[in-house]
């Protein structure tokens, strides 16, 4: 796509610090480094979103994930790691070519939060119940 700053990435139009690179995918270093080491993962194919993501360059994608996460291990020695991926902007996404956010995490704090608030102290399972045959149903 002409005007996605990640398929620029990709031609080599606009620069970047890559960490990994195959046929299929990119990883290169998140220009933000809201942690250090934030590095983010890509498929050199241009798909907006989850939803809009083939299985089989899902499945390429995510073959490569511990590879590259064991790297960043061995290099900036975390004491964790999140793997964090936005869909569409109420998610948080502002780039819409699909990735996923490899942060390692440290014993820092206020960097990054990935906390949030139970809303259902007792949990309604039998509305739940029919909300999983729905999606069970899209499914099929
Ligand atoms: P998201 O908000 O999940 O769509 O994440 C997009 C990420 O892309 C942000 O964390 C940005 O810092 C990062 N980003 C945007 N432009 C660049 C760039 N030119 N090089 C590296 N990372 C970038
Ligand atoms: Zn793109």
């Amino acid at each position: 796509m002409t005007d996605c700053i990640f398929c620029k990435i990709i031609a080599g139009e606009i620069p970047s610090v890559k960490v990994y690179e195959d046929n299929d995918i990119l990883a290169f270093f998140d220009i933000s480094q809201v942690t250090k080491g934030h590095t983010l993962v890509i498929p050199k194919h241009h798909h907006e979103n989850v939803f809009e993501l083939p299985e089989g360059v899902a499945a390429t994608l995510f073959a490569a994930v511990p590879k590259i996460a064991t790297a960043l291990q061995t290099t900036f020695e975390p004491t964790g790691l999140n793997i964090l991926n936005n869909n569409g902007e109420s998610a948080g996404q502002s780039v819409f070519h699909y990735h996923l956010h490899l942060l390692p995490r440290y014993e820092e704090t206020g960097l990054y939060g990935s906390l949030w608030n139970e809303a259902q102290a007792t949990p309604d399972l039998e509305g739940l119940k029919k909300y999983a045959l729905k999606v069970a149903h899209s499914l099929s």
